[in-house]
């Protein structure tokens, strides 16, 4: 466990570039041995605007990481937060950072998206996309990649966490949230044994379901437990899930980049139904 977070503490760039480019190539390939569904569809076309957004968050990551290091930091200077509060043997520690920053800069950041009316304009991008595959993972919006942020950097000043294990977090949280996008299907009762656990590919898929209630269910990350936990969990049969958000069926997995990227600003009919919708279920 040492040695884990001593690699994680000093992880090139180069090393983080890999997991995330070697995650998504393993997935792409194992969409055309086990696809969940035959999309017809260009895969690389379909990943251009996708891959745009990856970079994006990336970016606005590597522009804000300062704020985590310095919120990282204080929490160590002055012994705030549940890790600096107990003495506790080290594996306790990575669990419980890992906890906290799944619930508080994940599974949070993503509900107060769903019910919070801006933010949920800035979400909407990840849900329009149709035809759901592994390089959906991060088709974030920048302004939803700082709300994401700031969420992760919240959990880290309530945790105390030390800046080393929100690398190890954010390296497993990447692959696995290629891994419950892929379009894959795993044997039913394996699907089934993960979600007990961690997010597996039917669970997140209910969420991109085009229709409520579905769309505000299973909001997990890594964990899935928090949705069980918070009575938010919720599943459908894979043959019955259809992509895409139902009120505003004109954008979908072939919208430009352009448009995607100023859709939250603009006035659009589409975008007042499915909030007033979304209202109305809430
Ligand atoms: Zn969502
Ligand atoms: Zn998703």
């Amino acid at each position: 466990m040492e040695n884990l977070i001593a690699y994680f503490e000093t992880i090139p760039s180069s090393h983080r570039s890999l997991i995330l480019v070697g995650g998504i190539t393993f997935f792409w390939v194992l969409e055309y041995i086990i696809p969940l569904f035959r999309f017809d569809y260009r895969k690389f076309r379909h990943a251009w605007p996708n891959l745009f957004f990856t970079l994006t968050t990336i970016i606005v990551n590597f522009i804000l990481a300062f704020l985590l290091f310095m919120t990282s930091n204080w929490t160590l200077q002055h012994k705030f937060g549940v890790l600096q509060w107990f003495e506790l043997p080290l594996w306790v520690q990575v669990c419980i950072a890992l906890l906290i920053l799944d619930l508080v800069g994940a599974w949070f950041a993503h509900w107060i998206q769903h019910k919070i009316k801006p933010f949920w304009r800035l979400h909407l991008i990840h849900h329009t996309d149709t035809c759901v595959d592994t390089t959906t993972a991060n088709r974030h919006h920048p302004g939803e990649s700082v709300i994401r942020f700031a969420c992760t950097t919240l959990a880290v000043f309530l945790g105390g966490v030390p800046v080393a294990y929100v690398l190890l977090y954010q390296s497993v949280s990447v692959v696995l949230s290629q891994f419950n996008h892929a379009n894959i299907k795993l044997p039913d009762v394996l699907d089934s044994m993960i979600s007990w656990v961690i997010v597996s590919p039917d669970m997140h898929k209910v969420h991109h379901h085009y229709k409520l209630p579905y769309t505000d269910t299973n909001y997990g990350n890594i964990f899935s437990f928090w949705d069980r936990i918070f009575g938010t969990f919720s599943v459908l049969e894979p043959k019955k899930i259809i992509y895409g958000v139902d009120t505003c069926p004109e954008v979908d997995s072939q919208t430009r980049i352009g448009r995607l990227l100023t859709l939250p600003f603009k006035g659009n009919k589409h975008l007042e139904k499915t909030i007033e919708k979304k209202d109305a279920q809430g």
